[in-house]
């Protein structure tokens, strides 16, 4: 059996400990589900796009119950409420698939995660029975209402309220939701309110209760087809069967789901930063501007390569989390009576990791859109070449789920918290960092592994990145929290830990396993590890100016420039070679599932 892999433990484990999933393993039948979900967005929903973004009456409820019918909307319902219980892998693999339309896969997305997995998780058999079957076929549309005008990163300052009616039958909910996606045509909202102005607690609230209405589209910059409006609460009698989990306990069904929607916005901003590779080499194959295709331009071909490096560390994030999570999973005893709870943890558990992708996801794809249009030159900026639409619709990713602020605010939270109550062995390895800083002993190159260069390099940014932690606990404790400029830098450490640690694994599997284009991989990962060593000694040395004495500042620097290792690398060449494959090929040719 596998080792128990704890989440943020890939910051002191060394890279290669665990083999990890990746999209090379993907099976006949999970490709099969990808196809489906790319099909039914390719035959039924772009054909219908403009009406979609006209917001066309009763559309995208429609288009979402026929995703119903094909059994799009099942993949996280459990088997015994009619739903395909997938694993999480296949789930992301359908969750690629089906995110080519943002304003579509967010309506899904929000209708088959935000929407429906509270009652998974928290909901007891009853309310399950009630409405699981009816999420998955669609038949009823889901939606997640927490986010209020005055409370929205805040969320647990909640405003909305909800009081025991004098017969004890019902809880009479007054208040306000903000941004509700697919509010418009939601027949279920799962709703957060304060029990009597105080316990925060999570509601199943059915759009036909008296009192439930909903106030006017928003005029949005982007996802235009999406639905976005207020919930307005107004005596709402909602009955006590119909409270989801405990009174009191929301914020764990507020947190919990969200964590799930941010590890699936990794896969689903994979397929739209693949698709901007696409246009932008088909566009760079067809202009020309100086008797040149623009692909033959050196600064062209830099943002080509660029966006695929970035593509292929999401896509390589997202299905070792997924992995990871499957194995957790695969562990708990489906007869457990614990289990859906025990599931519940196995998620949470990579709640680090989750807001990395979250990150990592939605940053790489706006650059990717961003450097698109550039690309298309005035073109882009015109409606008929779609890209005006993918770089207004790609913003949204870094706002909701969590803005991209507080996820990097949880990325060194949840790792010095569970460091504290000794969960990870963050400080014991802060002890063999002192042993190895003594004996100036750091990890060698091993010369027979093809990328022993790029470990080693790795393995000692690992170092550097604990050095710089160690001083920002040292110095501020448990006043670190207001430090958020550290806080962030950190985040980005610990996120190219990661995303370095990810790749190396990845190229590693496909070298030593002979699996198709292992040349490519290598070079991608030897690019990757290139650049975010540097961003980790950057970022870290930027933590030790704001923190050490200015007197003692040369000596650090010192410190972890004799532990820092960069291979020599002719980074240019190697972009330019890439490119010039990726113009041949003409897309982001490795994951072979369309
Ligand atoms: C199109 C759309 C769809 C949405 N769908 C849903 C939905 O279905 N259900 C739902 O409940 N909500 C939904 N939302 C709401 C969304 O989740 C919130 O907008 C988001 O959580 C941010 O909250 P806010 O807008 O109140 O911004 P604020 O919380 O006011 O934040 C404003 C800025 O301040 C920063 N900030 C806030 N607190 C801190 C801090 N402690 N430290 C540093 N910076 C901080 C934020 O990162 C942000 O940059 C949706 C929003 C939009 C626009």
């Amino acid at each position: 059996m596998a080792r128990n892999i704890k989440g943020g433990d890939f910051l002191m484990t060394p890279v290669l400990t665990d083999k990890i999933m990746i999209p090379e393993y993907f099976t006949d039948e999970q490709k099969m589900y990808y196809r489906t979900a790319r099909g039914f967005v390719e035959n039924e929903v772009f054909p219908i796009m403009d009406r979609l973004q006209a917001k066309e009456d009763g559309l995208m409820a429609s288009i979402l119950k026929k995703a119903g019918e094909q059994g799009l909307l099942m993949a996280d319902i459990p088997e015994k409420y009619d739903g395909l219980e997938l694993d999480k892998v296949t789930s992301m693999i359908l969750t690629e698939g089906s995110s080519l339309d943002s304003s579509f896969s967010v309506s899904l997305g929000a209708h088959t995660g935000i929407g429906s997995l509270p009652i998974v998780f928290f909901g007891n058999d009853e309310q399950k029975k009630k409405y699981l079957p009816k999420s998955a076929t669609g038949e009823w549309l889901f939606a997640y209402a927490l986010t209020e005008p005055d409370s929205g990163s805040d969320a647990l300052a909640a405003k909305t309220k909800a009081v025991l009616s004098e017969d004890g039958k019902y809880y009479i909910l007054n208040g306000v939701k903000q941004f509700i996606t697919n509010a418009g045509f939601a027949d279920i909202f799962i709703v957060f309110a304060k029990v009597d102005g105080e316990k925060f607690t999570g509601f199943i609230v059915e759009k036909t209760y008296d009192g439930v209405s909903t106030g006017a589209e928003e005029h949005k910059l982007g996802i235009i087809g999406s639905s976005t409006r207020q919930l307005i609460l107004e005596d709402c009698k909602v009955p006590v069967e119909n409270v989801l989990g405990v009174i009191g306990k929301g914020h764990k069904i507020a947190f919990n789901i969200l964590n799930f929607g941010r590890f699936k916005l990794g896969a689903a901003t994979v397929s739209g930063s693949k698709a901007m590779i696409q246009l932008s080499v088909e566009y760079a194959k067809s202009r020309k501007q100086f008797k040149k295709y623009l692909h033959e331009f050196g600064m062209i071909k830099e943002k080509i390569t660029n966006m695929y490096l970035k593509t292929y560390t999401s896509e390589t994030m997202s299905y070792r989390v997924a992995g990871m999570m499957d194995e957790e999973i695969h562990k708990i005893d489906k007869k457990d009576p614990d289990y859906t709870n025990k599931f519940m943890k196995a998620i949470e558990e990579y709640s680090i990791e989750d807001s990395i992708m979250k990150i990592i996801g939605s940053e790489y794809y706006d650059d990717a859109v961003n450097e698109t249009m550039q690309i298309h030159g005035g073109n882009g900026y015109i409606n008929e070449y779609q890209i005006e639409r993918y770089y207004r619709d790609s913003r949204i990713n870094r706002i909701f789920e969590g803005t991209n602020e507080i996820n990097r605010l949880l990325i060194p939270g949840v790792l010095l918290k569970r460091a504290m109550k000794n969960e990870i062995p963050l400080l014991s390895y802060g002890q063999e960092i002192t042993k190895m800083i003594k004996a100036k002993s750091y990890p060698e190159i091993d010369e027979n592994n093809i990328l022993g260069k790029e470990i080693s390099a790795l393995e000692r940014a690992k170092i550097i990145a604990l050095i710089g932690v160690q001083e920002a606990v040292m110095k501020y404790q448990m006043k670190l929290i207001d430090e958020q400029e550290l806080l962030k830098l950190n985040a980005d450490v610990v996120t190219e830990i990661f995303v370095m640690d990810s790749v190396i694994a990845r190229a590693f599997q496909v070298h030593n396993e002979n699996l198709k284009y292992s040349d490519f991989h290598i070079k991608t990962a030897q690019l990757i590890v290139n650049e975010g060593v540097e961003k980790v000694l950057n970022n870290t040395l930027e933590m030790l100016r704001a923190m050490v004495k200015e007197e003692k500042y040369p000596k650090k620097e010192a410190l972890l420039r004799s532990i820092y290792y960069r291979p020599f690398l002719r980074n240019i060449k190697l972009k330019r070679e890439i490119c010039d494959t990726l113009i041949d090929k003409e897309k982001y040719f490795l994951t072979e599932i369309n």
